[in-house]
């Protein structure tokens, strides 16, 4: 084994035997060097919810109880313990794993403040109640949302790996993780998050909870989200309202929202009169909070990081994003014209001055927001294509 730093918390981790160094769930226990970012983000985020939940004054610091539900080698909740400070539980079923926990937690000094248990992620959170669930298992966390909706009492962090069934590329797998069709889109990465918070709200609903989702971000790799949970009938009602379909004609790019279940959506184009296709169910609503963006913002700069400029640049985009679903891509847009691209900043300075909203996106350094119709869209960079 051997010893690395993340935040201020040191970590062992087994190596690998040589040959298995990929995927990286081959090793006794897991440790994804790659999640830094991830998991650095999680100590600011964490950190922000803990100091919106203190300033309510319904709870003191050591009442907060947070859990890692699947622990592996105890870096996540360590490191919530140790640089947010609050209490950790650490779980794993694995016994490799859950003596590994028990070992990093003797190494950081932390014995008071967490404890190591050794369930079935399932169990433990059905028989236990935490302010804060995060579940980081190995691809879906479809299979443990259930649970970790029964569990959680004030936010819920959700990490999914499984982003080929999320996107549409593995469209059956989607359908049976989340009950929902999505569609593989240029802007299938938003498509994956908004299938994921979607199934999230439905599972929440169950147990009368609804959510506001803080921050959201996606990579190739996966999809991260801290969901404030609203407990009740009425948030929760008005949760299920951000829920609908988005219709998307394949022919001209049209893209629009549907909001509800049981809803009547037109096959054709409203734009080209093509046939249109369907995703959903999905979450239309917002995936960040601006405020709780400058919170996470502020709480980088106070915590020791690594990833820290890179975490800063992700999540200052994140907030600058327009409220309205589904992005375009320049470049698709070019590609279909014959146009050449310009500069993003300057496609979108266009739009704005046309009148229109615009903003750029976490998702591709290609893609932007706006609510200028596609026909629109098209003429202005057909224009400033020359
Ligand atoms: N959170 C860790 C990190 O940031 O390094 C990585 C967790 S790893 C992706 C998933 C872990 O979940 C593995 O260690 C595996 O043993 C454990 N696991 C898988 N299914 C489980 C279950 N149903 N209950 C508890 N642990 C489980």
């Amino acid at each position: 084994s051997k010893t690395i730093v993340e935040g201020t918390t040191k970590v062992s981790v087994p190596v690998p035997p040589p040959d298995t160094t990929f995927p990286p769930s081959a090793a006794p226990v897991f440790y994804n060097p790659e999640m830094e970012l991830n998991r650095d983000i999680n100590v600011a985020a964490t950190a922000a919810f803990v100091e919106r939940l203190l300033s309510r004054k319904e709870l003191l610091r050591e009442e907060v109880r947070y859990v890692d539900a699947f622990s592996a080698s105890g870096i996540r909740g360590l490191r919530i313990a140790g640089e947010v400070g609050i209490h950790a539980t650490m779980n794993d079923w694995s016994p490799e794993a859950f003596e590994l926990i028990k070992e990093n937690i003797k190494i950081n000094g932390l014995e008071e403040q967490t404890q190591a248990t050794r369930k079935n992620a399932n169990v433990l959170l059905h028989e236990q109640k935490f302010h804060i669930v995060d579940i980081d298992p190995f691809g879906t966390p479809a299979p443990f949302l259930d649970a970790a909706s029964a569990s959680v009492r004030s936010m819920l962090s959700v990490t999914a790996t499984d982003t080929a069934p999320l996107c549409g590329a593995h469209l059956k797998a989607g359908i049976r993780k989340y009950a929902a069709v999505p569609l593989n889109t240029e802007y299938h990465s938003e498509m994956g998050l908004r299938i994921l918070l979607g199934a999230c709200a439905r599972e929440l609903a169950k147990h009368e909870k609804g959510m506001l989702p803080l921050l959201s971000h996606v990579t190739r790799h996966y999809v991260r989200t801290y969901l404030e949970i609203l407990p009740g009938t009425k948030q929760t009602d008005r949760t299920l309202k951000l829920i609908g379909f988005s219709i998307h004609c394949p022919k001209c790019g049209f893209r629009g929202p549907v909001y509800g279940l049981a809803v009547h959506i037109e096959k054709e184009c409203p734009v080209c009169g093509a046939l249109t296709q369907i995703a959903g169910p999905l979450w239309l609503g917002p995936f960040r909070e601006q405020a709780f963006c400058d919170e996470v913002i502020s709480e980088l700069e106070v915590h020791p990081l690594n990833t820290k400029d890179k975490a800063k640049k992700l999540i200052t985009l994140c907030r600058g994003e327009l409220d309205i679903p589904m992005f375009y891509d320049q470049h698709v847009i070019c590609k279909e014209l014959g146009a050449s691209a310009t500069g993003i900043e300057i496609l979108i300075e266009v739009l704005k001055a046309q009148g229109f909203e615009a903003s750029r996106t976490h998702f591709s350094g290609t893609s932007f927001r706006t609510d200028a119709p596609i026909t629109e869209i098209k003429e202005i960079i057909r224009a400033l294509s020359g």
